[in-house]
């Protein structure tokens, strides 16, 4: 570990939804296993805020340093590592590590796996200079890239991919992103958009119409300002769309995609509002025949799919660059609803 140095500056969470605090710690050691990462960005997911709060039935680690976006180069690594050398880019991601050998993880659904480590939330994540994560979970990001774009991607767009995936929407179908103008809404208006799909975006305020219509939303519509907001979507999308993908932090708006997907169409369960559910009138469930699914995360193939859109250009990160020691800002901003796309903080500030 020479040129590594023994301590660093990280953001702490001692006490759920307690003070947030900007100190230095040690900087750890990677097992046999695992690769220490150099942080240089990390995107602030929805989640974190969670995290922090305390508000789903899962418990975090504690104390804790949050974040599940991070950026970075590859300082050290245990002996079992052949999937990273000493330089390469790599990304720390909220799934941090899985058993490999369990029913979910050997077909490929390790973002179920009981025993899966999540980043920032059951071990340590990327509010730090150095994260450790483990190696075969670990995003190889290629060499060149901007590490501060690529940040979001390491969550917000792997999770969207894949829940465009699990829609099985179909080039030239639409599809309605509820939060559009948010972290993950952002990606999903271009990954779907990458996908040959029709996009329809749900979320207020002008700023975020105006990023969601220059990310490729054909259609914008305010939650806040709009009467009937079922009549309007399937009005635009003459029936109904094909499938919505649920990033909004509310419960209302799963609720209304289960009335407005078209019939046949899926609706996908992302968004994780606290305390919430997800209610469809069984009568037009089964007339209409619609599907209602959760998507969480995606895996190793997803991850490596999706930095690849973004690697050919095909998705760009709408993102604002504030140092780490602002996150506490960020969290107040992320709460009040006014952040349109993603903050990444730079972990030297
Ligand atoms: P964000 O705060 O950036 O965006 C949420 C957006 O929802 C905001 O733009 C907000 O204005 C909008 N919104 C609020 N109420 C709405 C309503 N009634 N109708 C339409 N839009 C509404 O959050 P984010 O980082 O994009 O995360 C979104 C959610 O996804 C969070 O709950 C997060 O925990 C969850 N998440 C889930 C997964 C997964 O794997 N399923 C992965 C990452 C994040
Ligand atoms: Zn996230």
């Amino acid at each position: 570990m020479t040129g590594i140095p023994k301590t660093q500056y990280a953001q702490i969470f001692e006490k759920t939804g307690g003070p947030i605090q900007y100190r230095e710690i040690p900087v750890q050691a990677p097992g046999p296993d695992e690769i220490l990462v150099n942080v240089k960005y990390s995107g602030v997911c929805h989640t974190d805020l969670h995290a922090w709060k305390g508000d789903w039935p899962l418990d975090t680690k504690l104390p804790l340093v949050g974040g599940h976006e991070g950026a970075g180069v590859v300082v050290a690594k245990g002996d079992q590592v052949t999937n990273f050398e000493i330089g390469d880019y790599a990304g720390v991601k909220w799934l941090n590590g899985s058993c490999l050998s369990c029913e979910f993880c050997i077909n490929g659904y390790e973002p179920n796996c009981p025993h899966a480590l999540l980043s920032g939330y059951t071990v340590d994540g990327s509010f730090q200079q150095y994260a450790i994560a483990k190696a075969i979970h670990a995003a190889p990001i290629p060499k060149g890239t901007d590490l501060a774009k690529i940040a979001p991607i390491l969550c917000a767009g792997i999770t969207v991919y894949k829940a465009l995936k699990e829609s099985d929407a179909k080039p030239g179908q639409w599809v309605a992103i509820t939060g559009a103008g948010g972290g993950l809404g952002t990606l999903a208006i271009q990954y779907a958009k990458a996908m040959g799909l029709r996009v329809l975006g749900i979320d207020t305020g002008d700023v975020k119409s105006k990023m969601t219509q220059s990310l490729g939303a054909e259609v914008f519509i305010d939650f806040a300002t709009t009467p009937d907001i079922v009549a309007e979507v399937i009005k635009v999308t003459n029936g109904g769309p094909h499938a919505v993908i649920n990033v909004a932090v509310a419960e209302k708006p799963f609720e209304m995609s289960c009335k407005y997907v078209r019939p046949r169409g899926t609706v996908v369960v992302v968004g994780l509002p606290a305390h919430a559910y997800v209610k469809s009138e069984v009568f037009s469930t089964v007339v209409k025949s619609i599907t209602i699914k959760g998507s969480y995360v995606g895996n190793r193939a997803d991850t490596d799919e999706a930095i690849d859109f973004f690697s050919r250009g095909l998705v760009e990160s709408p993102i604002r660059i504030v140092g780490l020691s602002e996150l506490p800002k960020v969290f107040e901003l992320m709460e009040k609803g006014e952040i349109a796309g993603r903050y990444v903080l730079d972990t030297s500030k």
